[in-house]
């Protein structure tokens, strides 16, 4: 330990005279101005700089480090497909190969060529007398890297493990298992692996993790060693726990503490009476699912009792959420509330308050829509006698959430595709002043660890069951090629009296190119069906503009829509059984599901075509193949979280994970269930939080800003 080891973690940065202004200012450029502030920025991974072999020497399972020179690099086949280069190391005979298998990772052949050096960890396996590694970590050396004395370790001796007395920072490179972080702007790699080792070893011995400590029998110093210069790829691992775990649990407890706050919360008691739910359920031409009468019974349940109803409805596409939800709103209008229904967007709005019209015409309720660009209140104008407070249903966009929107006498609020929302919006709801039920649906489903993660603070109505009237639906993966037979295809179908759907990926990147394309891409299909009426559909158009494209499709005026992805959620018409998606690959797998979701609405069979230029195996292929494999939004939705990350899928903003720094704790249920059980067993004994160690959790749940902290 250095003599002057008095570093706190609270310390700043600016105080070290062994950084440069130059770095300071980067450093700070990035958010880094404590010591905690880059101690507690864990290594992206590791990599065993420790012990390299000769290729002539590996054994079959054993797991090595290579240093290897790639002599040949692509794609191979033989029960399934992968990636393989073929490499050496360099100063070995010709024939001392190792092959590097990577399986459903077709990012790693956009990395790899020919001629590069790297540096590889994995398991040797022999296969059919071929020395193997399948899916090994690996990186690329560049020339910062030390690339040369990478080399030299791996053909001769091994300098000797640094210590932590040894502040020599040459030694901390190489030659053991090195930290790999993530890059920091005006910083180079080296020189913060540098600065995270010296302020290692300045750090006073009494140093603890700060506030809250999720793991004290595990000392918080020795986890911080632990986590950035590792001596076993144990210790890293126990490490990284500790530290997933603290933000893990301090994602959980946040949301355990909301939970107990709304739960039991005072809230309205509506759903006394059904006879408006009745009247809906005998007009309509079927019946609910089963799935659907549970869904409504355990919301009518909160509903009826004392206390406010929090509740999360999930369903594939297509599984009738919004009857379900337009269910509840009629126990709530029946015992004298507004039911306010918040949708993401206006056509979706305009939409929803359509179908609402026609399924309760004949019904004495109240109706209106209101979004930004206008309200309807088709009674206000039937009715002199019209006041704001008679209970209604009313639809809108966001502008509802606005105050002066607000509607009053409200009972319940449903908002559509919460996702796009974000929680913040939520909880205006939540806490706005009459203690409204508030209900919950996600377009697309998500995935388990997620729904916990963002809405663990909600009761879960999962519609796990597609009404049984559906056509199936044939998913088709189809090149640019074979448009002829696609286009004689189209063609039956419209004659059958069927309607389509094109959507293509248009990157809005400037909004004349945007429409310049959509325009195009509508002109070639009046060309090709020029007796066939086509209505264009963007995000550009004005929001009445946008009314009328939809309502020529819904009412099969139009038999073709050509659209931007602005279809791709909640559109509902039944008698479109093709959806034809150009460039499918550009899209993302949710997306790609919610845009299928959109035909097979009604009884007849219907087709969702995926074009796509990419070619067997690569990675755009893969993506769609999964669509072609299976209907199941879930596992659909597994699939997308594991290819592109919670923050992707859901988009980071939003969902409150952006400042994750563990995102595959995400995909490790145990450690959301730890966290979980940590978080209820600290709230079961002390509900108020009021015990002085639990000062940091008060903070934490106190302040929105989550001023305690948890290590
Ligand atoms: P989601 O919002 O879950 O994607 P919707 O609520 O839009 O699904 O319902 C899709 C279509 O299925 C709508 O046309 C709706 O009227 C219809 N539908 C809903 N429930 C049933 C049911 N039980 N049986 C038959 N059709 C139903
Ligand atoms: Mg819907």
């Amino acid at each position: 330990m250095a003599p002057d080891a008095t570093l706190q973690l609270a310390d700043e940065l600016s105080r070290l005279d062994f950084i440069t202004a130059r770095e300071l200012k980067a450093l700070s450029a990035s958010s880094f101005t404590t010591v905690a502030d880059v101690l507690l920025r864990v290594p992206r991974r590791y990599e065993d700089r420790r012990f390299t072999k000769p290729v002539a020497s590996l054994v079959n399972g054993e797991t090595v480090s290579l240093m290897l020179h790639v002599y040949s690099a692509g794609w191979r086949f033989s029960y399934k497909r992968y990636f393989e280069v073929s490499a050496g190391a360099e100063g070995e005979p010709y024939g001392a190969r190792v092959y590097l298998r990577w399986f459903n990772m077709p990012y790693v052949a956009k990395m790899l060529a020919t001629g590069m050096n790297i540096s590889v960890y994995g398991k040797v396996k022999e296969y059919a007398g071929k020395l193997t590694i399948s899916n090994p970590d690996f990186e690329i050396i560049e020339d910062e890297d030390t690339g040369h004395r990478l080399v030299e370790a791996a053909m001769g001796g091994i300098p000797s493990e640094p210590t932590e007395e040894n502040e020599n920072t040459d030694c901390i490179h190489t030659a053991r298992i090195v930290p790999i972080y993530r890059g920091i702007s005006g910083v180079t790699a080296r020189s913060f692996r540098s600065l995270v080792w010296r302020l290692l070893n300045r750090m006073a011995p009494t140093v603890t993790a700060p506030g809250y400590d999720v793991a004290p029998a595990y000392p918080f110093r020795e986890a911080l060693w632990d986590v950035h210069f590792p001596r076993e790829h144990e210790a890293a691992k126990k490490a990284r726990m500790r530290f997933a775990l603290a933000e893990c649990f301090r994602q959980q407890f946040t949301v355990a503490w909301k939970r107990r706050q709304t739960q039991g919360r005072p809230g309205q008691v509506t759903a006394t009476s059904d006879g408006y739910l009745q009247e809906l359920l005998q007009s309509l031409p079927f019946s609910l699912t089963h799935a659907q009468q549970r869904c409504v019974a355990e919301i009518r349940a909160d509903m009826e009792s004392s206390c406010q109803m929090n509740r999360l409805l999930q369903g594939d596409v297509g599984s009738g959420k919004t009857l379900v939800a337009l269910c509840a709103m009629l126990l709530a209008v029946e015992s004298g509330k507004t039911a306010a229904m918040i949708a993401p967007t206006q056509i979706l709005a305009e939409q929803h308050y359509k179908n609402f019209r026609r399924l309760l015409q004949q019904m004495d309720v109240r109706l209106s829509l209101r979004t930004s660009d206008r309200a309807d209140d088709s009674d206000m104008i039937a009715e002199p006698g019209y006041a704001n407070h008679l209970p209604r249903i009313i639809v809108g966009t966001h502008a509802l959430l606005y105050k002066k929107n607000r509607p009053h006498n409200l009972g319940l609020a449903v908002i559509d595709e919460q996702h796009k929302f974000g929680v913040a919006q939520r909880e205006k709801f939540i806490n706005s002043g009459e203690n409204p039920d508030v209900l919950v649906m996600t377009a697309t489903p998500i995935p388990r660890t997620l729904t916990l993660t963002l809405y663990g603070d909600l009761d879960v109505s999962v519609i796990d069951e597609l009404p049984a009237n559906r056509g199936e639906i044939v998913t088709a993966l189809r090149s640019p090629g074979q448009m002829k037979r696609i286009i004689a295809f189209m063609k039956t179908e419209l004659e059958a009296g069927r309607q389509i759907y094109i959507v293509s990926p248009l990157i809005e990147e400037s909004e004349t190119r945007a429409q310049a394309s959509a325009l195009s891409e509508l002109e070639k299909w009046k060309e090709i069906f020029p007796h066939e009426s086509i209505g264009l559909l963007h995000g550009r158009l004005s929001a009445e503009e946008k009314e009328s494209v939809m309502t020529q499709f819904r009412s099969g005026e139009t038999k073709i829509l050509v659209a931007t992805t602005v279809v791709e959620v909640g559109v509902d018409v039944p008698n479109a059984t093709i959806m034809l998606i150009n460039d499918a690959d550009a899209f993302g797998l949710s997306q790609l599901h919610q845009l299928r979701g959109r035909i097979g609405r009604g009884c007849h069979k219907s087709y969702c075509i995926l074009l796509s230029k990419a070619k067997e195996g690569e990675p755009g292929r893969e993506k769609l193949q999964v669509l072609c494999r299976t209907l199941n939004g879930f596992e659909i939705a597994e699939e997308d979280f594991r290819l592109r990350g919670p923050g992707d899928v859901l988009g980071t903003a939003q969902s409150g994970l952006g400042s994750v720094q563990f995102t595959e704790w995400l995909s490790d249920m145990r450690l959301i269930h730890r966290a979980n059980r940590d978080a209820a067993a600290i709230l079961d004994a002390d509900p108020a939080l009021e015990q002085p160690r639990h000062a940091a959790l008060w903070e934490l749940v106190a302040h929105a800003d989550g001023q305690g902290t948890v290590g």
